[in-house]
């Protein structure tokens, strides 16, 4: 079926006018779904009443519909969203101060297969569409109790493993006649599929960047992630420093802590090392655990060591706060189903 959701504002309003309506029917419908989102094209107030009956009849106005709702002690929510197929597809909002952010999946499973993450762990199933992206933005708005203010693409998925479907949504949140979010509250998280990041840095839409590197060598990085003998870091690390020099918000990097295997003081020493001559920031995500993963959290103790080794290398670091970890929600730990 139909969705307008999955064309940019710009190729609605080429199908607009294929078929063979007013171009300014399509500035229209984006208002009705992404400004003031309505929950059937008969809310359409300002479509002729033809014209709203056939796209009732022919087309999908919500890709996704919320399933349930798990609220954690902390106040962080997944959301579970039931795709046309009865698929489960989850998305975290998780409140902080003024803040509201969001965190979106943009694939039913993942292929990178990360040994520490559980959607790694799982079996890939398909990519979202761009509607199914956008929608749990609009879905999830109605969940929190405050506007969202802050889009992460960190949920469940490899986005550049996905990237035409990524794109087209990140062009309906950043677009000011759709969602309207500033590239400066939506962050892409990712493992660094080369020519994708080469092509999404230099064609956009723009985003804030976020580089899972998680390890400090690229020895260490290939025993957890399979990635790196396809992607190697190095070369991700020369093409960030190369293009994102001059940007106003630098690209952070990622680093799970693992207990034992790359949470040392020399390894901290190692990072700071190989991120010397880069812009940038850290964030250190200290393990968040799944039933039948190997790996454990560290002490805090070790995370402030590992940290303050960062600060005082003179790096921005900070220590990513877990946030619904007893419904599952915190980093690493989403999952997708079957219904039941
Ligand atoms: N696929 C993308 C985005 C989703 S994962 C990526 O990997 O970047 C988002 C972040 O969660 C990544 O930085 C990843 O390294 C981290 N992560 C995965 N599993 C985790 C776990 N069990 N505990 C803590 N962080 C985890
Ligand atoms: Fe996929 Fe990211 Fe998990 Fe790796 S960490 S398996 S890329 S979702």
């Amino acid at each position: 079926m139909l969705n307008f959701k999955n064309y940019t504002l710009k190729e609605l309003k080429k199908l607009v006018v294929d078929m063979e309506l007013e171009p300014y029917r399509a500035n229209q419908l984006a208002y009705w779904l992404y400004k003031n989102p309505v929950d059937s094209f008969m809310d359409m107030t300002n479509l002729p009443k033809s014209l709203r009956d056939e796209f009732e009849k022919s087309c999908q106005l919500f890709s996704l519909n919320i399933s349930d709702v798990l609220q954690s002690l902390d106040g962080t929510k997944k959301v579970l969203f039931e795709t046309d197929e009865g698929d489960y597809v989850e998305s975290v909002l998780i409140p902080d101060g003024e803040r509201l952010t969001l965190c979106v999946s943009t694939q039913i499973g993942c292929r990178m297969g990360c040994r520490f993450c559980l959607t790694g762990h799982q079996k890939f199933k398909r990519n979202l569409t761009p509607a199914e992206i956008v929608d749990q933005v609009i879905l999830a708005q109605r969940i929190g109790d405050s506007r969202i203010t802050n889009i992460v693409v960190m949920g469940m998925g490899e986005p550049l493993d996905n990237y035409h479907n990524v794109v087209k949504a990140l062009s309906l949140i950043t677009h000011p006649d759709a969602l309207g979010y500033s590239y400066r509250k939506v962050t892409l998280s990712t493992v660094g599929l080369i020519p994708e990041l080469k092509d999404l840095i230099t064609k956009g839409p723009k985003v804030t960047l976020s580089y899972s590197l998680n390890a400090p060598n690229p020895e260490k990085r290939r025993s957890i992630m399979p990635i790196e003998n396809r992607h190697p870091m190095m070369e991700v690390l020369r093409l960030l420093a190369e293009k994102t020099k001059h940007w106003r918000k630098p690209p952070t990097f990622e680093y799970v802590l693992l207990r034992g295997f790359n949470d040392s003081v020399g390894d901290a020493k190692e990072l700071a090392r190989l991120l010397k001559k880069l812009r940038c920031k850290v964030n250190l995500i200290p393990f968040n655990p799944w039933e039948g993963c190997p790996f454990e959290r560290p002490e805090e103790k070790r995370v402030l060591a590992f940290q303050e080794v960062l600060i005082e290398a003179g790096f921005s670091t900070f220590i990513r706060k877990s946030r619904g970890q007893d419904i599952l929600a915190a980093c690493g730990q989403l999952r997708w189903r079957y219904k039941m």
